[in-house]
């Protein structure tokens, strides 16, 4: 095997390679952009390298860049982990002349497989039918509209070089196809710099399945058995499971034969995952694409199998035989991943950013979690959103299932909002474990988009009682509820009595919380509502809510469901009203979470309402915050190159008057 391995990555996959390699004593080169100076996988290396600044094309996705570390470093291989340089021909080019060992498929099997037109020929030649469609090199958008007509309604316009469900778009019909091919064109130049398209019938009730295979420079091939990852949201897969429920085994005969007779045609040499799509109800899997690279979802294969495909891929990568038949593989139980990302499934799946301030890993039988971040990590505008996966495996799926739903009620990361109760809601659909799973699974189960249970007053007395307790904690020193007698701390109750909070939801309107002492137990009314809730003080949770305080701010945390809250004394909230009700109507801050790209002020300069104060930059979005009234510019509180919360201050303007009101 290699004696050391530089990991051309980030995030959890880089962890997850380190952790292979430190099982092997391998040596492991860390690469990082500016924002990742202080990641989990620079720390778990055992020497590690800045590659640039933060965004990643000029920083993870620099072959030149990522080479010079690897012979700096002397590290004889390369692993590329997913996205980024995964399924780059050039930089497994580049290794090749340089004497480095890329950790990978050979550069024509990714160029065999890179291009989803060139790939599904390939594939028809090797009897691997894709799914129908045209796939020609005739580009006119005449030819296409015929194509598209020949195939029938709805199809599917594909970027030939796309990837991550972008570059692609559904038309119902014949009147819609111009105008959305030339969209898809464009689109497709842009994010790729390559216009061609494919169109493909458009499967109505699609299931995703995909084969994990294996090849070495030998000419053995085998296979893994077959992943489900239908469940999706915008093209991209969220919950994923090994093996594939409800699935024929003439139908899965099929998969896995035709998944290793393509890797055999183009002589496949490493790990790599070939893809089909199926109709529910059909017994023909249509092949969609190969993905030349180890899979976001390969846990579940893992832990099925009980092979370590990053070892296997280390292995056969040094030139070493596979050594294994097809027999020595067999799936045992079932194994269910969920992907946990920084991002709001309640407004489309809206990025979130901020710092992790609490973080937590489910510490259950049967469950793996994989994470590219702790406690203190900051979640930046740069890279995708997915902070972990947390995988469970079972004897059964039932098991499984259950398994994942309760490590998504145990896992916390507070401070950054995540898709965290989304998932369980997935796991607990009763169509989830009972159906056939498609990729419309989403849409169907939540018809009306997926919301959060929205915090009710139970929550709100929580809230406020984890403040009034944590006051306690700290007065009395000792053991959390000792020696409560004697002493008096503003904003908490006296021994026996009543106090009055201000419990602000995020994105909500605060309510007024009276909490009462009585004989060591905390009860409240909420906008002199009562409610059931009974807290005994040596208790540091509310029956089925757990909490986290951080200053002011209370994390509540209801089965997997993380509720943040700002709670204040009355009199304290009062006060700042009073304090700030002049002032912030001239205030520009930041309707969501991002980037500042650049500050077009100065203070002391006038500016007039409207005129562009701070440009921002939210995934991918570029935007200008306003001035809300005319005036001097007073304070900056931001500069270019800063990642910013929402509702944060970035610019206070001094208004030049005051309109009566
Ligand atoms: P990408 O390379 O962008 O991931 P894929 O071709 O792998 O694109 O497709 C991604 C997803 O899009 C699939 O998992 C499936 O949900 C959906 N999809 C792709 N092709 C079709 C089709 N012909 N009909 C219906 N859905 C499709």
């Amino acid at each position: 095997m290699l004696e050391s391995v530089l990991i051309a990555n980030r995030g959890e996959i880089a962890c997850r390679i380190i952790r292979t390699c430190q099982r092997f004593g391998i040596r492991t080169v860390a690469v990082f952009a500016e924002a990742d100076a202080d990641a989990r996988h620079v720390r778990m290396a055992d020497e590690s390298h800045c590659i640039g600044p933060s965004p990643a094309a000029e920083s993870y996705l620099r072959a030149d860049t990522i080479m010079d570390a690897c012979l700096a470093h002397g590290a004889a291989g390369i692993h590329p982990g997913y996205g980024f340089l995964s399924e780059n021909d050039q930089l497994a080019q580049r290794c090749a002349q340089n004497g480095v060992t890329w950790i990978g498929p050979s550069a024509s099997c990714i160029q065999a497989m890179g291009s989803k037109i060139e790939s599904k020929a390939i594939a028809e030649e090797a009897g691997v039918a894709g799914v129908p469609g045209y796939y020609g090199e005739d580009q006119s958008a005449e030819r296409l509209q015929r194509e598209a007509q020949r195939i029938g309604f709805p199809v599917l316009i594909k970027a030939s070089a796309g990837g991550g469900g972008k570059g692609m778009r559904l038309v119902e019909d014949a009147a819609a196809f111009a105008d959305a091919l030339d969209f898809a064109k464009r689109e497709a130049k842009a994010a790729f710099g390559d216009e061609r398209v494919l169109l493909e019938k458009y499967i109505e009730h699609p299931r995703h399945l995909e084969v994990q295979i294996a090849g070495d420079h030998h000419g053995n091939v085998v296979h893994f058995f077959e992943r489900d990852c239908s469940i999706q949201r915008n093209y991209q897969k969220v919950v994923e499971e090994a093996p594939a429920a409800n699935l024929d085994d003439s139908v899965r005969e099929k998969l896995l034969d035709r998944a290793v007779r393509l890797a055999e045609a183009i002589g496949y040499d490493s790990l790599g995952t070939v893809e089909f799509i199926l109709d529910a109800g059909d017994t023909e899997p249509y092949f969609l694409e190969m993905n030349t690279r180890l899979q976001v979802e390969h846990p579940v294969t893992e832990l099925v199998t009980g092979f370590d495909l990053v070892e296997l891929q280390l292995q056969v990568a040094s030139g070493e035989p596979l050594g294994l038949t097809q027999d020595a593989i067999r799936v045992n139980g079932s194994a269910i991943e969920a992907r946990v990302n920084a991002e709001d499934p309640s407004a489309d799946y809206r990025p979130n950013l901020g710092l992790i301030a609490r973080y937590r890993e489910p510490q259950l039988e049967g469950v793996r979690t994989d994470s590219g971040v702790g406690e203190q990590s900051e979640v930046t505008p740069y890279y995708d959103s997915m902070l972990a996966k947390v995988i469970a495996h079972g004897s059964s799926r039932a098991v499984a299932t259950r398994r994942l739903t309760r490590a998504m009620e145990h896992l916390q990361i507070l401070g950054v909002d995540t898709n965290q109760a989304f998932l369980r809601d997935i796991l607990r659909h009763p169509s989830f474990s009972d159906g056939v799973l498609t990729t419309r699974f989403i849409s169907e189960a939540f018809p009306e988009g997926w919301q959060p249970e929205p915090p009710d007053d139970r929550a709100a007395v929580a809230a406020a009682a984890a403040v009034a307790l944590e006051g306690y904690r700290r007065q009395s020193g000792v053991g959390p509820w000792r020696r409560l007698a004697g002493f008096r701390v503003a904003a908490v109750p006296a021994r026996a009595g009543r106090s009055r909070y201000e419990v602000r939801p995020t994105d909500g309107d605060p309510v007024a919380v009276d909490l009462v002492l009585e004989n060591d137990v905390l009860t409240g009314r909420v906008d002199d509502r009562p409610t059931d809730l009974r807290i005994p003080l040596q208790r540091n949770a509310a029956g089925e809510i757990d909490w986290w305080v951080d200053g002011d701010r209370v994390y509540l945390i209801k089965q997997g469901r993380t509720m943040t809250f700002t709670v204040r004394s009355w009199v304290e909230a009062m006060a700042s009203a009073a304090r700030h009700e002049t002032a912030s109507a001239s205030d520009v801050t930041s309707s969501i979470p991002g980037l500042v790209t650049d500050v077009h002020v100065e203070v002391g300069q006038t500016v007039s309402k409207g005129e562009p104060i701070v440009a921002m930059d939210a995934m991918k979005l570029v935007f200008e915050l306003k001035a809300p009234q005319e005036g001097t510019v007073k304070t900056i509180h931001c500069a270019s190159g800063d990642t910013v919360g929402a509702h944060a201050l970035l610019v206070e303007i001094e208004p030049s008057f005051t309109e009566a009101s």
